[in-house]
Formats: structure tokens, sequence, C-alpha cells
């Protein structure tokens, strides 16, 4: 019989082995002796025998036991190295997953009666873009660089785990307050917020952090976890920053779930509409050339919800497919009611563009408006580019050549829009906001600007400024005469079908004479 946790293989397996031959030796010795003591002396040559078969068992029995001795070691040494590798992460050599779980039951079990401790949790800023675009090696080293200076930064007394992907959760001990727990996340986004040097690339990353206390935001593991991720999803929110759990959060929570609800409602009674901005000529911009279909949903008691609320929660639940398609079909057939020089621009995510059927989406959105291809645009984001490269090129390359055109939208805002433009063919660029504002006064803006006219110059792009909100900006741009077009809350905010409809019918007929709409290109 081995003992109840004496493992097969284990060091304790091998001492009960060597213990039970050391018995079996110690018992045929006794029971030698005794059939010397009985038998000897009346058979001398028996007990000759005896000893002789004693000794060379005794001699024998190591020789044979070695091998499985040797081998249950083995054993052992691999049950301990498996034991450690199913706790530890085989890319960055922290604990994982389950050795977390496995440090916050022991932790809150110590802690249980007083104190507090807090749990951080980390991730890197736009890791995907970085994996992306830099690829996978670079990816995963990055995801080790962090671990690797979250584990020095911590030292000995301090525990950090890989979660998963490119998250990271940090146990602080002995916090005495929230503060306390707020300076930590600080600091700790502080220390990793440096030049990363991998496989000859320099990164400049940033982290989000979010922190929960125990016990007063979570008495279990998985309330705290829990916590410290809707913190760390407001930190992200904030853009780059750290924050500590407040209990609102998870009203916030519910709210999503809510906005979940209603979306699917809406899209299924029709209450999701786009409505239109006008797009204008940055040289005469009374006259529109086009306008961007923007989402909104009407709610029963008037209120516009934004599509900054539903879209991410759209694209997260797969809604985004309906949305999209809804969308594309309703500007298609609102532009169709236009001047035919007018075009209408549709943003689409990256969810829809991987879809196999999106082709045949937007095929039938034109079919049953109407509408010429060429007088549709499709908007994507750098990001959009990003995810499914491959498919995604392949797709818009062959909805280019039904004539559609294709914009790269937000340019400036992420990485690495110079790398889709190697990639992918557009039609046309759309300056983010932020480098239009920041044009006037800030000569890097400006700088980027003109390379960018230049650029575009070359490729034969169309630039389009975006949020065009004063009137010295759009005078600024239309002297700089690198970009063609400005859409902004200066010419019009964005407004309904109706409205939009009346606002191209209200412009001159001649202010449509030489808008340039584009040739159709012709299918390869
Ligand atoms: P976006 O494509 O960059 O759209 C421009 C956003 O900037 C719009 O916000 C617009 O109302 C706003 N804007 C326009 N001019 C100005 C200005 O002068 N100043 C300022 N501050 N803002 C201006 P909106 O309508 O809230 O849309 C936000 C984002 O939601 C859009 O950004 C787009 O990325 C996304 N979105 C909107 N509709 C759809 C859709 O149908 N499908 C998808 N996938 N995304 C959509
Ligand atoms: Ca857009
Ligand atoms: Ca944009």
């Amino acid at each position: 019989m081995r003992p109840k946790n004496c493992k097969a293989g284990s060091d304790c397996a091998i001492k009960v082995t060597l213990l039970r031959s050391l018995a079996a030796t110690l018992i045929a010795t006794a029971m030698a002796i005794l059939a010397y003591e009985v038998y000897g002396k009346f058979h001398p040559g028996l007990f000759y025998q005896v000893s002789v078969t004693l000794l060379i068992a005794m001699i024998v029995a190591p020789i044979f036991l070695y091998p499985s001795i040797r081998s249950a070691k083995q054993l052992a040494d691999a049950n301990e190295i498996i034991a450690k590798q199913a706790s530890t992460d085989y890319m960055t050599h922290l604990p994982n997953l389950k050795a977390l779980s496995e440090k916050l039951d022991e932790v809150i079990a110590d802690t249980y009666a007083n104190g507090q401790f807090a749990v951080h949790f980390l991730d890197i800023n736009r890791f995907k873009q970085v994996n992306d675009t830099l690829g996978h090696d670079v990816g995963n080293q990055l995801i080790t660089s962090v671990g690797t200076r979250i584990k020095n930064w911590v030292g000995e007394d301090g525990y950090v785990a890989r979660f998963g992907g490119d998250e990271f959760v940090v146990i602080q001990m002995n916090v005495s307050d929230e503060q306390g727990a707020a300076t930590f996340g600080r600091d700790l986004r502080v220390h990793l917020a440096h030049r990363y040097e991998l496989l000859e690339h320099h990164i400049n990353v940033t982290t989000s952090v979010g922190t929960a206390l125990y016990p007063i935001h979570g008495r279990t593991k998985q309330t705290l976890l829990k916590a410290a991720d809707l913190a760390l999803y407001k930190a992200k929110e904030r853009t780059n920053a750290n924050c500590v759990f407040d209990p609102s959060y998870s009203n916030e929570a519910s709210n999503r779930a809510r906005i979940e609800n209603t979306l699917r409602t809406c899209v299924r009674s029709g209450e999701l509409q786009p409505y239109f901005q006008s797009i204008v000529d940055a040289q005469d911009p009374l006259k529109i050339l086009g306008f961007e279909a923007l989402a909104r949903i009407e709610l029963p008691n008037g209120e516009l919800l934004s599509p900054d609320d539903f879209i991410p929660i759209a694209e997260n639940t797969g809604l985004i497919v309906d949305i999209g398609a809804h969308m594309l079909r309703e500007a298609c057939f609102a532009c169709a009611e236009w001047h035919p020089n007018l075009f209408v621009s549709v943003n689409v995510s990256p969810v829809q563009l991987i879809r196999s059927d999106f082709i045949t989406t937007v095929q039938n959105a034109l079919i049953d408006s109407g509408l010429p291809a060429y007088r549709l645009e499709l908007e994507m984001t750098e990001t959009a580019l990003i995810d499914e490269i491959e498919l995604v090129r392949q797709s818009l390359q062959r909805i280019r050549a039904m004539g559609v055109q294709i914009s790269l939208d937000d340019f400036g805002s992420g990485y690495c829009g110079l790398h889709y433009l190697r990639q992918i063919e557009v039609d046309k660029i759309k300056i983010d906001k932020s480098i239009i504002d920041e044009a006037e006064d800030f000569a890097i803006a400006r700088n980027i600007l003109n390379g960018l006219g230049l650029l575009a110059q070359q490729m034969d792009l169309t630039l389009v400024a975006e949020g065009v909100d004063d009137i010295r900006k759009a005078d600024h741009l239309a002297r700089g005469g690198k970009v063609q077009q400005l859409q902004g809350y200066l010419f019009s905010t964005p407004v309904n079908r109706q409205i939009a409809k009346q606002m191209q019918e209200a412009l001159p007929q001649n202010s449509y004479r030489d808008n340039v709409v584009p040739l159709p290109i012709k299918a390869n």
C-alpha cells in the first residue's frame, strides 16, 4: 500500500519501493537465521544453499531494481516539470491563468480576516496593430518583454501572471488605500511606457491598467477579476490611462447589455437610419459633391443614439453585419434620389469585409436601388484593414473592379496608414480630424499634410479633410491646395434623409456642372 497522496513515480513512491526491498531482504535474512536455527544444525548443506541464494539475491536485486528506480526517478522529474509547465506560461515563463487562480485563492485565504490587496489588470494598447503589421514574432517578443519588465518592476515580493494574449494580472499586497493602488497602477504604466527594441524594430508602447481592491470591490477571485476588467475597459475608454474600479462601471456594463437589446430591436423595426453629412469642394465650399452616411438610432422618445455608443457593441456581437447591410442599402436608395453627379460614402466595418457574402451584399444594394457603382464609396479605417489583410485585399479588389470607390478613413490617427497604402489600392484618403486641427498651429501636422499632398498627387488619390469646424481651417486648407474635398460641422452636421435631399435640391443646378464624379474602373 502507498500513502494516499504518494503518486506513482514521485520521490515518496521511490522511498516506499526502497523500504519495501529493504524490508523484504530483512525478512529473508530473518527467515534464513530461523531456518538455520531449526534445520541448519541437522542439514548444514541446506543452510549453505539458502545462504548462497540469499547472497546472490541481495547482489542481483539492486541490479534489477536500478532501472526501475531510475525510470521512477525520471518519471518523478517529468511529473515535476509537467506540474510546473501546467502552471507556467510557455512564452513569458510567468505564472499562467491556472497559477493565478490558485494564487488568488491563497492570497484571499491569507487576507481573509483583515488587510487588503489589489488586483491590476493590464493590457498593451493597440497590440493587435503591432502584431498584425510587424508580424507575430515581434508581437510575441513584445509580450515577453512587457512581461519581463513587469516582473522586474514588481520584484520578488510582487506577483505577476500572464492572463492570456497581451493581458497580464499583477497582485499588489498590503495596500493601504485606493490611492496607493492607483499610484501603483500609474507607476507601472509609466515604467512600461518605454521604447522596446524588438527584432530590429523600435516600438513605443503604452499600456492600460484597471485596478480592483479586495475586499471592497470583490470578495471572490471572480468578482475581483471582473471588477478589474471593468476598470480596464474604462481605462481604455480614456485612452492610455489607469483606472480604479467604481461600482457605477457595473451599471455601464449593464447599459451596454441594454444597448445590445435595443440594437437588435432597432435593426428589426427600422429605427436604425443613415444620417447624411455633406462633403464639399475645397475650392468652392458651396458646392456639395456627395454625402457620408452615418448611422443613427432614433429612440421612441426622439433621442438619437450615436454610433460611438453602438457600433463597437454591434461589432462585438456580430450585429454589425445586419446593420452594415441595412446602412448600405438605405444609403444607395437615398443617393439614387439625388442629383446624378453626387456620390454617397458608406462606412464598413472589418467584420463585414472579411465575410464571403460582402460582395453580394454590395451588388444587391446597387442593383435594387439602381445606383451606378461609381456613385458609391466605401470607407474603411486603417484598423479595419489590418485584420485578415489578404482576404480584405481580394474582396476590395473585386469591389473596385465593379467601379465602387474605396476610401481610407481616419488616416493619420493610427500607426500604419502608409503600410496599408502599399498593400491596398484606394481612391481616396480621409485625413483625420486630429491632423486637420493641428495643421494651422503645428509644423509637424503641416508637414504631414504637405507630405500627404505629394503622395496623393503621385498616387492619383483624392484627399479629404474631415472635421473641418471653423472657417480659418477651411481657408487654410483651401489655400494649401493639397486637399480637394472638405467635410465638417462648418458646412453641415449630419442630417436625416429628407433634409439631405432638400439640401442638394436647393443647390443651383450649375453647381453640379463640373462635379468630379469618378469614371467607372474597368473590370479586370
Ligand atoms: P467617422 O467615419 O470618422 O465619421 C465622422 C464623425 O465625425 C461623425 O461622427 C461626424 O458626425 C463627426 N464629425 C463630422 N464633422 C465634424 C466636425 O466638424 N467636428 C467634430 N467634432 N466632429 C465631426 P458620428 O456620426 O458620431 O460617427 C462616429 C463614427 O462611427 C464614424 O466616424 C464611423 O467610424 C462610425 N460609424 C458611423 N456610421 C457607421 C456605419 O454605418 N458603419 C460603421 N461600421 N461605422 C459607422
Ligand atoms: Ca467615415
Ligand atoms: Ca473619419
